[in-house]
């Protein structure tokens, strides 16, 4: 990297950043779609997905307002995001735990991409680029509201249909009841967590 870079600089690396974590989301969020159970789960995976197909464009024009190339430079913490998601859409889970998970995998993508994008709002109105401010806002707001979505999906019955399968009996802590929990020796153990 150029030594004496600016802010500038880093704005237009960050920006590049955007546009390939993007890009890479506009291939992940189909698998997530299509491993969702939740008739509504998977609607707000493809709804988002359509959206993120208008941030990627979005991205273009804030390039444009700059008169900068579009180009990416590959994300790799975006990269890793999916990696996680992949590795637990390999999980043997019943259909509400793992939507469940894919709910978290979503929602870690979204702040991810909430993060990445308010330096950008902050940066853009701090050097005096409106115009990409204002652009790079309205995908703030899309992130956010996906976000939200997820997690009123979450809050309203999928975490509880999860968590009744985990604790059938509902007063267990400790997985898995078949029976009313019953302390056994008080030397017991937890068990161990599934990984
Ligand atoms: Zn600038
Ligand atoms: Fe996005
Ligand atoms: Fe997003």
């Amino acid at each position: 990297m150029a030594e004496n870079g600016t802010l500038h600089d880093a704005f237009i690396d960050e920006l590049r950043d955007a546009y390939d974590a993007e890009k890479q989301l506009t291939k992940a969020l189909p698998k997530l779609a299509k491993a969702a159970s939740s008739p509504e789960l998977r609607a707000a995976f493809e709804a988002h997905l359509e959206e993120t197909r208008g941030q990627v464009n979005r991205l273009e024009e804030v390039f444009a307002t700059l008169d900068e190339k579009v180009r990416g430079k590959h994300c790799d913490g975006i990269e890793g995001i999916i990696e996680e998601g992949k590795s637990v859409m390999e999980e043997d889970f019943d259909d509400t735990t793992m939507d469940a998970c894919l709910i978290a995998a979503g929602q870690r993508a979204e702040h991810y991409e909430m993060a990445a994008y308010g330096t950008l709002v902050a940066w853009a109105r701090v050097m005096g680029h409106t115009e990409a401010a204002s652009l790079l806002q309205e995908t703030l707001n899309e992130e956010k509201a996906a976000d939200k979505k997820l997690s009123s999906l979450a809050e309203s019955g999928i975490n509880r249909e999860a968590a009744d399968l985990a604790h059938p009996n509902g007063n267990g802590q400790n997985g898995n009841d078949e029976a009313p929990a019953k302390k056994k020796a008080s030397t017991a153990k937890k068990p161990a967590r599934r990984r």
